[in-house]
């Protein structure tokens, strides 16, 4: 052969290892969706299919829009998970329960209740370097949303006809939790949680005072998931569960592989714009550590985007691409974005996408 016709007969190889390769892992991949749009469920989860979706988690919980995106799901092969949240959605369910009783809230120093306030005033989290839960930039940076507190079990036990509720709508594949976390990134500063953070230390003499906190709280965080997790399993086998770690914990941002969870979504790209080195290092822990405790765990990459421009910063197409290639090379097969509307709202985005996933 001529140097020119080695030099083609490389070059066709190369290309077809590359596109063989490229294929097996858009055969892999798969793509998880935030949000399903209340308003016209049935042209959204079409839509979903078009660009790539596996799977959409609602945040209702209500049963008649489960079913009825349960069957539209199956037309177009995406499943449907169904979320809860200890947010301020538990306010109604407690007031109910223990009507007269204030609810159980999670308590934060007088200076982060401060930050807190100046974060929520007028448009101030739009205008400083506010991370919205993600890992923080500021001192006393902390959540608006007010979250239940982790030790208080009655509070606990109200989670329970909810997850009977979801696991019974049939077809569901499974539950998935958001806003599991502390609105103070750490802990919580209530009377029962104090008292039962001297115990704990007191059990635990080998612990820095600064240890016994963060392993506490950090412990206290994985139990109740764990614990939720194994009660959706306990009433109906092999429901799937999934979460997106959020707010995160600060002290342990990627504590995830604790968790008894099928899909453990960390963040691995932040709505912000986090660097390329981070987002390949991230992706390489969370893909990585995911069966370190439990075998059920699949590690899912996290990634953010938000089409709102002057809220949130503007990822472009080639941002995006840059994203969830460098996710996908790091070993994140699955993959979750929110909001799963922003994407398909915006086609540039959206073709994005479909090259990975569809
Ligand atoms: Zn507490």
């Amino acid at each position: 052969m001529t140097n020119f016709k080695i030099l083609c007969f490389l070059m066709f190889a190369f290309a077809f290892t590359v596109s063989d390769g490229f294929a097996d892992d858009r055969k892999t991949v798969t793509l998880t969706g935030w949000g399903i749009d209340a308003k016209n469920p049935d042209k959204f989860i079409k839509n979903a299919e078009e660009v790539g979706f596996n799977v959409l988690i609602t945040w209702s919980t209500d049963p008649i829009f489960l079913k009825r995106t349960v069957e539209t799901g199956e037309q177009h092969k995406i499943k449907i998970f169904s979320c809860i949240s200890p947010m301020g959605g538990m306010e109604g369910l407690w007031k109910k329960r223990y009507p007269g009783r204030p609810v159980p809230w999670q308590v934060m120093t007088n200076d982060e209740e401060a930050a807190r306030k100046f974060i929520m005033a007028g448009k101030n989290q739009y205008i400083i370097p506010y991370q919205f839960g993600g890992e923080p930039k500021m001192t006393n940076e902390v959540l608006g949303t007010k979250i239940i507190c982790f030790n208080d079990l009655e509070a606990r036990e109200l989670f329970k006809p909810l997850i009977d509720d979801i696991v019974s709508v049939p077809g569901i594949e499974g539950m998935a939790f958001d806003g599991f976390g502390y609105q103070n990134y750490r802990r919580c500063h209530c009377e029962h949680c104090k008292t039962l953070l001297t115990e704990y230390g007191a059990r635990h003499p080998e612990m820095t005072k600064n240890e016994t906190e963060v392993i506490f709280f950090r412990d206290t965080l994985v139990d109740y998931i764990n614990y939720l997790a194994d009660y959706a399993r306990s009433k109906k086998e092999g429901i799937k569960t999934s979460i997106h770690i959020w707010p995160v914990f600060a002290p342990e941002p990627l504590y995830g592989k604790r968790l008894d969870i099928d899909f453990c979504g960390q963040t691995a790209a932040w709505y912000n714009l986090w660097p390329k080195e981070k987002i390949a290092e991230y992706s390489k822990i969370i893909s990585g550590e995911a069966k370190s405790y439990h075998q059920r765990q699949k590690g899912v990459g996290m990634i953010g985007y938000y089409d709102k421009p002057g809220k949130f910063p503007v990822k472009d197409a080639i941002r995006v691409d840059m994203e969830l290639q460098t996710m996908i090379e790091n070993g994140c097969l699955e993959i979750q974005v929110c909001g799963a509307k922003d994407v398909m709202d915006n086609k540039g985005i959206s073709v994005v996408f479909e090259k990975y996933f569809k």
